[in-house]
């Protein structure tokens, strides 16, 4: 543990100016109807509004943009159930690199076309029987392809952090911030920018109830692994936290909460009916968690990370009716 060198608020000041231009600075939006809710002043970063629909692209193409010339010309291999996989295939047509991607063959069917459609290769395995990460290795090591996990990389890491620093830019030091958890990439980069630009900040994780392994985690002290959740928040059903983004998440994050797919529901209601936005299910993590705690946040400066808006319109009215 101890060769580990984990990133910093300067690898996310570095990350920011290599996406400059390329990804898009999201709007922070803010809604009479939740500041009421709440009784707090609540500060909505966009990343739904992302370039392919996830915060992902920031660290896909932070990732992929410190390639050496050797790296671009073999290409890139990522495993994702979905953004990652969008971003990285995203992130290499722009850079002219070639992509190859491993899917579940459960993946929503809107985000296997979008990768597709960005160029990459597909290939699918079996979430519940075959190891995605040895099929990764596998094709890394065949083709030399350099392989960039979704979350447990340190360019990853800075990228994701770029969004939490671009909401504390615009709007100043916050009591609060939630962020949505899965195997910690976006949770550990918005803790290094937040740590920096708003220190006394109250950090929180928000991941599914099904899958609270990131919780177990952080309250045992070590990395707990558990079985691939059942959850609507498909974002968030990783099995276990990385080494790089454990311990920055336990230096730096107060708690890991978690949230019901009930309480994601209501929450992608909410956003549909008051916001006119489009969230996916993972995205609403950090309201579910903020409105069931709301006691304490009165009166105090919140900032939300919504994280994706990739949902299938079929599914995305199934769970809205239901
Ligand atoms: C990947 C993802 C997450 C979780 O991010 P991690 O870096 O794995 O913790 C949350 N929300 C959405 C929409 C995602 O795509």
């Amino acid at each position: 543990m101890s060769e580990l060198t984990l990133p910093t608020f300067a690898d996310v000041v570095a990350a920011s100016e290599r996406i400059a231009g390329v990804a898009h600075a999201t709007p922070v939006q803010t809604s009479r109807t939740i500041n009421e809710a709440l009784g707090a002043e609540v500060f909505f970063k966009c990343e739904n509004l992302q370039r392919m629909g996830a915060f992902k692209f920031r660290g896909g193409y932070n990732s992929l943009a410190r390639f050496t010339p050797e790296q671009r010309k073999a290409g890139v291999v990522a495993f994702s159930s979905g953004n990652h996989a969008q971003a990285i295939a995203l992130s290499a047509r722009l850079l002219g690199i070639p992509a190859t991607i491993v899917m579940p063959h459960d993946a929503p069917a809107a985000k296997v076309a979008a990768t597709k459609g960005y160029g990459a290769q597909v290939v699918i395995y079996d979430r519940y029987k075959e190891d995605r990460e040895q099929i990764g290795r596998d094709l890394a090591a065949k083709h030399g392809l350099t392989l960039i996990p979704p979350y447990d990389h340190p360019d990853v890491i800075a990228g994701q952090g770029t969004a939490a620093k671009e909401l504390l830019e615009e709007v100043g030091p916050l009591d609060f911030v939630f962020a949505p958890l899965g195997g910690g990439g976006l949770l550990a980069g918005t803790a290094l920018s937040t740590r920096a630009l708003s220190p006394n900040a109250t950090i929180y994780g928000v991941e599914p109830e099904a899958g609270n392994d990131g919780q177990q985690s952080f309250r045992s002290g070590s990395i707990v692994h558990i079985d691939t959740p059942k959850t609507i928040a498909d974002g968030a059903q990783t099995q276990h936290l990385g080494n790089l983004t454990f311990p920055i998440i336990q230096r730096d994050v107060n708690d890991i909460l978690t949230a019901s797919d009930e309480q994601l529901r209501a929450e992608m209601r909410f956003f549909a009916e008051r916001m006119k936005m489009v969230v996916e299910p993972t995205g609403c993590l950090g309201l579910a968690a903020a409105r069931a705690m709301k006691d304490q946040l009165q009166g105090k400066r919140v900032g939300i990370i919504i994280s994706g808006g990739n949902v299938d319109i079929p599914r995305y009215a199934e769970l809205l009716a239901g």
